[in-house]
């Protein structure tokens, strides 16, 4: 059967009668029929244990080195490495990784200065920048009361976590993020915004949040086009806190 040019397809008809409702998204999942023996299992992953990482995480720091992370100007990463973790050196500079990424989800655990200096921002300060651009903040925010959208796992500028699960100061804590990045049309324009979901030592704390841009401070954020991969980068903010057992998972596009 054919349709001259100025008939709508036969689908679009036969949506509107409701005998083929059309939703292009579930198609994918409709290629198979329910219990389908031929339908592809999932790779298999070793799931690893506390403080030892998925079989298909890369890792970034294991406790040993920093080979995986270099200064921002691509000299050998100058932020002290101690027994299992390591440590900001105040003013060296942020810490970037040697590879890029995109979609990820990504494991860490950090630790502020068990004696706390300072107050509001200026306590053990640091920061994950997804992609470089989109930070989930690093912060004392044991009894420490500074903005809410500036505190310990707020999406910095944007969003206030969902609930305050900070450990206290010197105890590690840690951060798994799941991170989808944004999309940007041939002109440079946001197509679909990135996404984060963060849980807090376990506790959701930003529930696939869309981003509202790239993480400034004391402004609105806004996007700018960027590249589909970019490093990610701990932030040094002159504060003394601490890293380990980070490693990250690629995920597919969706
Ligand atoms: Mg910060």
């Amino acid at each position: 059967m054919t349709f001259s040019r100025r008939h709508p397809p036969l689908i679009v008809f036969l949506t509107i009668l409701g005998l083929m409702p059309f939703r292009p998204a579930a198609l994918g999942a409709q290629q198979w029929s329910v219990h389908d023996m031929d339908r592809p299992t999932p790779p298999l992953v070793d799931p690893g244990s506390a403080g030892r990482p998925p079989s298909d995480a890369v890792v970034l720091f294991g406790g040993e080195d920093l080979s995986q992370w270099r200064m921002k100007d691509g000299a050998p990463a100058k932020w002290k490495v101690e027994k299992g973790y390591f440590e900001i050196v105040p003013g060296s500079g942020d810490l970037v990784t040697a590879r890029t990424f995109g979609n990820c989800q990504l494991h860490l655990e950090w630790a502020t200065p068990a004696v706390p200096k300072g107050e509001g921002q200026e306590r053990g300060n640091s920061g994950v920048y997804l992609m470089g651009r989109y930070e989930v903040q690093v912060l004392d925010s044991y009894r420490n009361r500074t903005y809410a959208d500036g505190q310990a796992a707020a999406i910095y500028g944007q969003f206030p976590p969902l609930v305050n699960a900070s450990r206290a100061p010197g105890e590690w804590q840690e951060y798994d993020i799941v991170f989808h990045r944004p999309r940007f049309g041939e002109d440079g324009e946001l197509v679909t915004p990135a996404r984060m979901t963060v849980f807090h030592n376990g506790v959701l704390v930003q529930d696939d949040v869309e981003l509202l841009g790239a993480t400034v401070h004391g402004q609105r954020a806004t996007y700018a086009a960027h590249p589909d991969r970019l490093p990610l980068i701990l932030q040094d903010h002159g504060n003394p806190a601490r890293y380990r057992n980070i490693w990250l998972r690629e995920l597919p596009e969706r």
